[in-house]
């Protein structure tokens, strides 16, 4: 397959996808490619009416298809389909996705789009193996938990892997029965209509998948507090979660997974292998240039081994593979927008003013698109905005520390506990601070995701409510009934 391509040789899906027909709109807020700025398409923003709609749409398809009461491998033989429909439009979703995101089209293919197929697939497999039991009682009686779907589920994602996140909340969501509404990121909408549009031709009723493109104040909004939604699967920031939250206690009560920010830190020790700590952490914060809600945004290191990790960070941190998202030769993103870019530099810039020092990068690429250097800052404080915020740019802080104490306590954030990384060759070590770190994913001695789709993904403290990925995804698509029949 030739990866590189012409961006201005596509047209995209602008409207929204309703009842397995694309339902064309208005395309009202302007779109930039982050690879060269220029405009190129609107995204329509769904109002109340048109929300409504869908959820009715939804309801309906669900009643007639039944598709929560089918015997459950039904349900897998379909989602199956649809994730090797997946796989072979390969080529127009990858394309889809990095003229409008900040994904290189070179990872998309054998990366997200592989990885979300793959996902898809564990989930459906979850249909048939996973719901009622029996539990014990006396001989008068028989009790179980009765497993059922909620209904319809409505889905909030972002932008930073648009179509890992909607295969995220669809895959388990589908697979456990339900209807979704789902409305991706103003920014990156398209693919999470091709996704539909598949699921659609692999066999999932139409209807089934609704996709509504808008904001958030006005369709996010209608979504969450839809009498009729049943049940709120979100990605995105701490603030859109809590403004989420309190929307659904406005509006009515309803249960919801929330998958927030983080600023994620990396513990490497004095024991550990600098080089391929070095790599995981240049790596981790390379990758989407920073844009992923684990990144490792913040290294603390034992004081002892801070030099030639740092010098050995830096060296990987030079980047020569920035360029377009549509050149197969890309590794290194843009940023999602121009405002996402100045607010990165204004962090950075106001870091410098109070102390800091930037060991490499701290400005803007010299580049047509959206591009920030990869930068290292040492020489700032635990209670810094550099420290403090999640920056979601390419910008790692350094702090040191001496024993694991004062490790444990600079790893420590106010607000976020989504992941963290420790690098150490000490086994009773890297077990003991794994049982301390406030975080709902610990890597030790690597810092990425891996294809073990069971482990689930989700933030202590702040960072969120419930989980994406493992079983714990499933199960939160369903909800029990408790039964006592006496005999
Ligand atoms: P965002 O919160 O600005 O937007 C996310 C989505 O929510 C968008 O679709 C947006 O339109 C919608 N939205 C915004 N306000 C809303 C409201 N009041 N009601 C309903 N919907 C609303 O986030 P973003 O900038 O698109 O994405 C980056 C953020 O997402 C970062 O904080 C990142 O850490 C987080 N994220 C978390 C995970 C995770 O698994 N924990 C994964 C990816 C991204």
């Amino acid at each position: 397959m030739t990866l590189s391509f012409d961006p201005d040789s596509l047209s995209f899906p602008v409207g929204h996808f309703i009842g397995g027909q694309l339902v064309a709109a208005d395309g009202v807020i302007d779109m930039h490619r982050p690879s060269d700025g220029q405009p190129y398409a609107g995204c329509p923003v769904a109002d109340g009416e048109v929300v409504d709609e869908a959820v009715q749409v939804a309801r309906k398809a669900l009643k007639d298809s039944n598709w929560g009461g089918l015997r459950p491998r039904e349900r897998t033989r379909v989602l199956q389909r649809w994730a090797d429909l997946i796989e072979e439009d390969a080529g127009t979703l990858a394309r889809l996705e990095a003229v409008s995101s900040t994904r290189p089209v070179g990872h998309l293919v054998e990366g997200d789009i592989a990885v979300s197929a793959e996902q898809i697939r564990f989930f459906a497999e979850f249909a048939d193996k996973e719901g009622s039991d029996l539990v014990p009682t006396d001989d008068a009686s028989l009790g179980m938990i009765m497993s059922e779907p909620y209904g319809v589920v409505g889905a909030i994602t972002p932008w930073n892997f648009p179509l890992s996140m909607a295969a995220w909340k669809l895959g388990p969501a589908l697979a456990a029965g339900n209807a979704v509404v789902i409305k991706p990121s103003e920014m990156t909408p398209f693919t999470t209509i091709r996704l539909a549009e598949l699921a659609v031709r692999a066999g999932v009723p139409a209807g089934l998948v609704n996709v509504v493109l808008g904001d958030g104040p006005v369709t996010g909004t209608a979504i969450t507090g839809h009498p009729d939604i049943a049940k709120v699967s979100f990605t995105g920031s701490t603030r859109a979660g809590a403004a989420i939250m309190e929307n659904v206690a406005r509006t009515g009560v309803k249960p919801m997974t929330l998958e927030l920010g983080g600023k994620s830190p990396q513990l490497v020790f004095a024991d550990a292998d600098l080089d391929k700590a070095a790599a995981a952490i240049a790596g981790s914060i390379l990758s989407n240039a920073g844009q992923a809600c684990v990144a490792g945004s913040r290294l603390i290191v034992e004081e002892a081994v801070a030099e030639p990790l740092v010098a050995a960070i830096i060296s990987r941190m030079k980047v020569t593979t920035a360029g377009p998202t549509w050149d197969a030769a890309t590794q290194y993103s843009p940023i999602i927008s121009e405002r996402q870019r100045e607010r990165i530099h204004s962090i950075v810039s106001a870091a410098v003013r109070a102390g800091g020092e930037c060991l490499t990068g701290g400005a803007p690429m010299d580049a047509s698109g959206y591009f920030y250097q990869p930068t290292l800052i040492a020489g700032v404080d635990q209670d810094s905005p550099a420290v403090i915020e999640e920056i979601f740019g390419p910008v790692l802080t350094l702090q040191t520390f001496r024993d694991e104490e004062e490790a444990l306590s600079l790893a420590d954030h106010p607000a976020y506990g989504l992941a963290g990384g420790l690098f150490t060759r000490d086994l009773s070590r890297a077990i003991r601070l794994t049982r301390r770190l406030q975080a709902g994913t610990v890597w030790v001695n690597r810092y990425s995701r891996s294809r073990d789709h069971i482990l689930p993904t989700g933030g202590y403290k702040r960072s969120g409510i419930g989980k994406d990925l493992g079983r714990e995804a499933y199960h939160a698509n369903r909800r029990t009934k408790s039964v006592l029949i006496n005999l």
